[in-house]
């Protein structure tokens, strides 16, 4: 359980974030596509996979969770792959 304090720092802090994102000042990675996440994070290769499969399938999820380009060398590690299911 918070103290009040604790509380009261925490709601302070959330509010300064919450003008940070109304001012632009910071972006919500969640607000980011992949390509705009890979730019923001040029060492990333996570992001650079993803940004690759979402230009490759026209930014549509379920094209890039359907790929059957199998010669493709990002296929094994492309983003939203059923686990589980051979292809
Ligand atoms: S794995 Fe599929 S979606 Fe990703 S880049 Fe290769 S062909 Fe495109």
């Amino acid at each position: 359980m918070l103290d009040e304090k604790s509380a009261a720092k925490g709601l302070t802090a959330l509010a300064e974030y919450r003008e940070k994102v109304k001012s632009g000042e910071i972006i919500p990675t969640k607000a980011l596509n992949p390509e705009e996440k890979a730019k923001a994070n040029p060492t990333s290769m996570k992001y650079a996979i993803r940004a690759k499969c979402w230009d490759c399938a026209c930014g549509q999820k379920e094209e890039i969770k359907l790929c059957t380009i199998t010669d493709c060398s990002l296929y094994n590690f492309r983003p939203y792959k059923m686990s589980g299911v051979v292809v």
